[in-house]
This record gives C-alpha cells, structure tokens and sequence, in this order.
C-alpha cells in the first residue's frame, strides 16, 4: 500500500504520541512502553491499522505494535487511533529490515503478516516478508515457541512462503487454500483492508500458521 504523499504527514507522526520515535531505544524493554508485562504481537506492514487494532480491542490482555514502512499509510492508523484510542497499541515507522535492532532476543510471541508486498521478480526474492532472509530475522525477536502468521491472496507468494519454510527451520501448524470457507479457522479471523477487497472481490485467501522446529524434531 502506497498512498499518495500526504503534505505534513511527517510532521503529524513526529507530533503523535502513538508512535514510537526512538524504537532502538527500547530494545530489549519493551515491557516499559506498555507499563506492564503482557505478549507482545507484532504485524509488519499494517497498512492503515484496521486489523491490529480491531485485534487489539478484542484482545485487551496483549499488547501490539503495528511496523508500517511509509507516512502516508501510518498516518490513517494515527486518525484512527486519534478517534478511539487504545492503550495497548504502539506504532513504529519503520522498515522490517532493522526489527533486529529494534526487538531484543526472544521478545514478541507472535508476528503477522497480512498481505505483503509480493515483490514478483526473483531478484527481489529476498524483500519478500515471508522470504527465509525475514525468517530468520523473526526467529530472533521471537520466543522459541514463538508463531507467525500470514495471510494473502496471492498464490505465487504462498508458494514461495511454503517453500521457504524449512530450508529456514520452521514448521506449518495451520495451511489453507481458501481461508473463509474453514470454519475452525474462521472463529477468530478478523479481516484486514486487503482482505475485505480481495474476498470480495472472489479470490480465494491463504493462511499459514507456523512455529519454529524444535530440536526433538
Ligand atoms: N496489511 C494491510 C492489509 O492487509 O490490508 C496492508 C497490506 S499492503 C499490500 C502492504 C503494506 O506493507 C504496505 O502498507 C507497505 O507499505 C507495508 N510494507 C511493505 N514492506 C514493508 C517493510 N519492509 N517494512 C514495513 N512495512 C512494509
């Protein structure tokens, strides 16, 4: 999602109190942000914000950050948050290629990832958010036990994504081919912006749920 450049958006992020600013700062601590020791989720790319936060209003108990690379898109998850706010979201402008220097060993128990930028040529294989480059990289901010999941309605990503999940070390808990006919799955589903539109639209939506390979396995 790349919106128009928004004049003063910028300036409106510096300015809001819902994104963290200096997030290296708090590497290792982000209990201290949230003022409490709760899970910490994460979503990379949020877009707008509507499914972290309608995640988060259902969910009081954890506490999330939502990563968006650009302005313009963060802004509207400040204008949200600005009309109702929640007090167990953070975000943070930033792009997922520093969350290592960001999150601290063994910190976040879950990430999501909703709809990310295919990237479609193979040299730019390695941008992908499910690439086992990103893999790695969420396999030190998250807990051993740790889950990811990714949702899309592009099958040539899913396949990729699949596909790079062992040569990374990780295993699939939960796959589906078209997500909303599941009804086990769909109990706790809440739709993201790309979701809405490519559902209704027609288009089958993917899901995996993975966890990394312990030793015994
Ligand atoms: N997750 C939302 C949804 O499902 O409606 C938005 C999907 S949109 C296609 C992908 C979003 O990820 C865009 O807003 C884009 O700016 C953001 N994004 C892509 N690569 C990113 C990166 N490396 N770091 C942070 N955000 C990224």
């Amino acid at each position: 999602m790349r919106l128009k450049n928004v004049p003063g958006s910028r300036e409106a992020i510096a300015q809001s109190r819902f994104v963290i600013h200096d997030p290296q700062e708090h590497k290792g601590k982000w209990e201290e942000v949230f003022g409490r020791s709760a899970p910490l989720h994460i979503e990379i790319g949020m877009g707008k914000g509507r499914f972290l936060m309608e995640l988060a209003a259902l969910h009081p108990e954890i506490d999330y950050i939502g990563i968006e690379k650009y302005s313009s898109v963060l802004l509207r998850a400040i204008q949200k948050m600005e009309e109702n706010e929640l007090p167990n979201v953070r975000f943070i402008r930033m792009d997922a290629e520093e969350l290592t220097e960001v999150f601290g060993t063994g910190e976040a128990d879950r990430i999501y990832l909703n709809f990310s930028d295919p990237w479609p040529k193979d040299r730019h294989a390695k941008r992908r958010l499910p690439s086992r480059q990103f893999l790695d990289r969420y396999a030190r901010i998250l807990k051993p036990e740790g889950t990811i999941e990714f949702k899309t309605d592009n099958r040539a990503l899913f396949d990729f994504a699949l596909g790079e999940l062992e040569p990374a070390g990780w295993h699939a808990e939960e796959v589906t081919f078209d997500l909303h006919v599941d009804e086990r799955l769909m109990q706790e589903n809440v739709m993201t912006e790309y979701e809405e539109r490519f559902s209704s639209a027609g288009n089958p939506i993917c899901k995996y749920i993975i966890r990394r390979i312990g030793p015994e396995a």
